[in-house]
């Protein structure tokens, strides 16, 4: 068995293999300009930003009923199960789905169909955290919250992510400022392509607990001095960043340099299908190629469990942290 972890860097609609995106496809009419998984596979060995994004949201036309989300959720809960998580907090974007007409009741059901049976299925307990896209205009996720309030119930809290760049935190300030009222968790994407400065203002202006990525804090040592102080979880996906060139490559992943900081970093794997590899791929990788040794993995579990939403939850956290220090590396599978 791998080494027990929690995700809580992962988007729901890019773990659609090629596999289910065929699949769904032929269930619903849906025509692919792919001749098959292979050709569609071939795809997915993008080298740049544009190109993934225009496959992600070419592939989510296949995403239709309640079943195809459950299916999908189904599906990664599975594959994440193989790889030791215990623990996901699992992101999804309702506007990529409104957008075409998809309603936001069809997709928060959908997902929670699955949701709800991951214990008994896969023994994997599961959060849910709304989304916003920030290169869309702040009132529309305004309008987004506003149209999620059915149900709020399943969604633990909100995040913002899709293109950094020119689209500060403070944009949606009116947002956060919102969704903190109605009892919901704050994360949001900062500091992967975007400055530093996007971290610091995601934590002063929008009151993030947990900054997604974060790794360009590193250009900023009195922000990583108050990082490490506050004891902010980072959630780092190192496959992303190499294959969206937020790095040189993974040799030069300043993971190594985050955790000898003391900062509360997590791995994770953001969109899995399109980046090469789920959460013990990311760490497996992050440990050949950079040398952490056994302490350092285990560090990175315990982080993950820390940084979790499991505040309702002390007792199941404590059962989940046992189960990192218990860990035996001689016998992981
Ligand atoms: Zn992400």
């Amino acid at each position: 068995m791998p080494l027990p972890k929690a995700e809580l860097h992962l988007h729901i609609e890019g773990t659609l293999e090629p596999e289910l995106a065929f699949a769904l496809a032929e269930r619903n009419g849906v025509e692919l300009p792919y001749a098959d998984e292979d050709a569609l596979r071939e795809v997915y060995s993008f080298s740049d930003l544009q190109s993934f994004l225009d496959l992600y949201y070419e592939l989510m036309a296949v995403l239709r009923t309640e079943q195809d989300f459950a299916d999908l959720a189904d599906a990664y809960l599975a594959r994440a199960a193989a790889q030791g998580v215990r623990h996901a907090e699992i992101f999804f974007d309702p506007q990529a789905h409104t957008s075409r007409g998809v309603g936001i009741g069809t997709v928060v059901e959908g997902l929670a169909r699955a949701l709800d049976r991951s214990e008994e299925r896969h023994g994997v307990s599961t959060g849910l955290i709304l989304c916003f896209l920030r290169d869309e205009p702040a009132e529309s996720a305004l309008e987004t919250l506003e149209a999620a309030r059915p149900y709020l119930h399943r969604i633990v809290g909100v995040g913002l992510d899709s293109a950094e760049v020119g689209n500060p935190p403070a944009k949606f300030r009116a947002v956060y400022e919102a969704a903190a009222a109605l009892g919901l968790r704050r994360v949001a994407h900062a500091g992967e392509e975007g400055p530093p400065e996007y971290i610091a203002e995601a934590l002063d202006v929008l009151g993030v607990e947990r900054v997604d990525h974060g790794l360009r804090c590193m250009e900023d040592p009195a922000l990583v001095e108050r990082l490490v102080r506050e004891r902010v979880p980072l959630t780092l996906c190192p496959l992303s960043n190499v294959r969206l060139r937020a790095v040189e490559d993974l040799a030069h992943h300043p993971l190594p340099a985050m955790l000898d900081a003391g900062l509360l970093c997590t791995v994770n794997s953001d969109d899995p299908a399109y980046f090469g590899g789920y959460a013990e791929d990311n760490l497996r990788a992050v440990r050949d190629t950079l040398g952490l040794s056994r302490e350092r993995l285990r560090e990175l579990a315990r982080n993950s469990f820390l940084a979790a939403f499991l505040d309702h939850d002390e007792e199941r956290r404590a059962r989940y942290l046992a189960e990192v220090e218990a860990y035996d590396f001689e016998r992981e599978g």
